[in-house]
C-alpha cells in the first residue's frame, strides 16, 4: 500500500515505524517528520496486519544495520571468464 505524508515523504505504509500511541493502540510514524498515523482508516484486521508487517520490516532493517551487507562472494574465475575475449 502506497502512502504519501504531508511532509513530502512517500513510501509504503509498512515502511513507517510502528510506535505505541497509548490507549492500547499502535500507530505508524513517518520516518521524516514523525507524524503519528493511527491507521483509523483501516479495518481492525488490516491494521493489525499492517502493524505486524511494519514491525517485521523494522526488525529486518535493524538486523541489517548490525551486520555487514551480505554481498555474494565474487568468483574470480567467473569474472575472468567474462573478461576473456
Ligand atoms: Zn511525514
Amino acid at each position: 500500500m502506497r502512502e504519501v505524508c504531508f511532509c513530502g515523504w512517500a513510501g509504503e505504509v509498512e515502511d513507517r515505524r510502528p510506535i505505541y500511541g497509548g490507549d492500547g493502540e499502535w500507530g505508524l510514524v513517518c520516518p521524516d517528520c514523525g507524524r503519528l498515523d493511527r491507521l483509523h482508516y483501516l479495518r481492525e484486521e488490516a491494521r493489525r496486519r499492517t502493524l505486524a508487517e511494519a514491525a517485521r520490516r523494522q526488525g529486518a532493517r535493524q538486523a541489517g544495520s548490525l551486520t555487514e551487507p551480505r554481498a555474494a562472494p565474487v568468483s574470480l574465475g567467473a569474472v575472468a571468464g567474462v573478461a576473456r575475449p
